[in-house]
């Protein structure tokens, strides 16, 4: 569930170290990826996190980017097709539609 993402990636965005601990809301598999996309001077970018094994995920608009994590700049296209996949993306009122 939506509610469940965001929980995991507050925690996950506080320490790098965790992802490989973070469970997938979906189908409980440890397979979370994230990172941040944006734009380095204004360091305010999105957050796509996504799950390796069932292919889900969330994107998170508009947060500030921390020093010194990594990320992709948002011209850089070539990087992010190649890093984040095509997932399907978790909707807020998933639980409605099911
Ligand atoms: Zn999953």
């Amino acid at each position: 569930m939506f509610h469940d993402w965001l929980r995991m990636l507050a925690k996950l965005v506080t320490n790098d170290d965790s992802t490989k601990s973070a469970i997938c809301p979906e189908c409980g598999e440890r397979s979370i990826k994230f990172v941040y996309v944006g734009d380095r001077k204004s360091s305010i970018g999105c957050l796509p996190a996504w799950c390796e094994s069932c292919n889900k995920g969330i994107i998170i608009s508009r947060v500030g980017i921390p020093q010194g994590v990594r990320m992709i700049d948002f011209k850089d296209l070539e990087s992010i097709k190649k890093e984040i996949p095509n997932f399907i993306h978790v909707a807020p009122d998933s639980k409605k539609n099911r």
